[in-house]
């Protein structure tokens, strides 16, 4: 398995492979960048094909996360971690305590917190072992807990940016909107989108998370297979990545592309493809950083929810100036998001 020559290696700072016998605990935490503060980015417990694949999952999402904290103008750099999901080492108590023992190693180079597969429950068994751990429950209108529902706003205040530039509109009401994934985000999402009018298709793989959704927002369900290629005005991607390539992009329907779910691409091509289709993608890092402002507060202490929510809903401002700047240049949004990224990069490096 290499890792300097990996594809996805970008010159991270630091990778660390976890294995504790007595839980069976597999993960990898991938320190990306510290450049602007603690290598910060969720934890995720996944049941990868192989190490391989893990390995390519913490790289890419490291990075991710480092340009996202980037852009959010958050005092972190870029981190995550990844648990390899397995059935003879269960998400016990123990397995999470070793987990938290490995963040503590690494003396607060990486901040972790909830991702894909962990909860704010897990986070508490973390917690015993380290203080380098955000998305913890809160109360009384302090900043933090769980994430999702600020990703969420985030996300649905993007989609509303793009919707005022690709169909010139200001209000939700009477588009379609087609939510590929309704777990902990996609599922505020979908609320969020019903009460702006909405009409929503969704489609989810596990069948709870579905009537779940469903109980509370009137959503007609479609197959997993046909989400991408829903007759929609927007397609919003809320479950795994690597999901805009170029084979799905030819067949997609919606002109808008605006998700939570982390490295929608496939390829730093795929942008320009999507944009030859005429369809205006939000770059996920940009949209989907709800959570990670969440997090930051909550982190850094003495903050508000009102906090919170001001930060947020500076999400569509920022997707306003990449969308101008490619409508302007005729580049595709990803390439102006990375540029934006990497700029704020160096400029807090100095
Ligand atoms: P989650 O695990 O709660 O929900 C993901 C949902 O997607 C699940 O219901 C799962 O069954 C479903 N799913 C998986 N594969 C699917 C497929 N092929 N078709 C349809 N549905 C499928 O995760 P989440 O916290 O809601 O996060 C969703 C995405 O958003 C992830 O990519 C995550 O990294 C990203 N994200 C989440 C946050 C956050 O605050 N939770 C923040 C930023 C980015």
């Amino acid at each position: 398995m290499a890792v300097f020559d990996h594809t996805e290696f970008d010159n991270h700072e630091s990778l660390h492979f976890i294995n504790d016998e007595s839980t069976g605990l597999r993960a990898i935490i991938a320190v990306h960048s510290t450049a602007l503060g603690p290598a910060a980015g969720g934890c995720r417990r996944w049941s990868y094909a192989s190490d391989s694949e893990a390995l390519t999952d913490a790289l890419r999402l490291s990075r991710g996360m480092t340009y996202k904290n980037a852009v959010a103008e958050l005092p972190f750099g870029g981190g995550k971690a990844v648990i390899l999901a397995d059935d003879a080492a269960p998400k016990s108590p123990e397995l999470l305590a070793a987990f938290g023992r490995a963040v503590n190693s690494l003396g607060g180079s990486y901040v972790t917190a909830e991702d894909v597969g962990m909860s704010v429950e897990d986070m508490r068994h973390v917690q015993q072992q380290t203080k380098f751990v955000s998305g913890l429950p809160q109360s009384g209108g302090d900043a933090g807990g769980d994430p999702s529902p600020w990703t969420a706003l985030g996300v649905f205040l993007g989609i509303e940016a793009a919707v005022k530039v690709r169909f010139g509109r200001d209000s939700m009401a009477g588009l379609t909107v087609a939510v590929q994934g309704v777990g902990h985000v996609g599922a505020h999402l979908c609320r969020l989108l019903h009460d702006a009018g909405a009409r929503i298709l969704v489609a989810d793989v596990n069948s709870d998370n579905l009537n779940a959704v469903a109980e509370n927002v009137p959503v007609e369900v479609i197959a997993p297979s046909e989400i991408l290629y829903a007759e929609a005005d927007v397609l919003a991607p809320c479950a795994l990545g690597n999901i805009l390539t170029s084979a799905t992009i030819p067949k997609i329907n919606a002109k808008i592309i605006a998700g939570a779910a982390n490295n929608q691409l496939s390829t730093l091509e795929d942008g320009a493809r999507l944009s030859a289709q005429e369809i205006l993608y939000a770059p996920d890092y940009v949209i989907n950083a709800g959570g990670i402002i969440s997090v930051s507060h909550e982190y850094y202490g003495g903050s508000s929810e009102d906090k919170v929510r001001a930060d947020v809903e500076k999400i569509p401002t920022r997707l306003q100036a990449i969308f101008a700047e490619s409508n302007d240049s005729g580049r595709p949004t990803n390439e102006i998001a990375d540029e934006h990224a990497r700029r704020l990069i160096t400029a807090g490096e100095k």
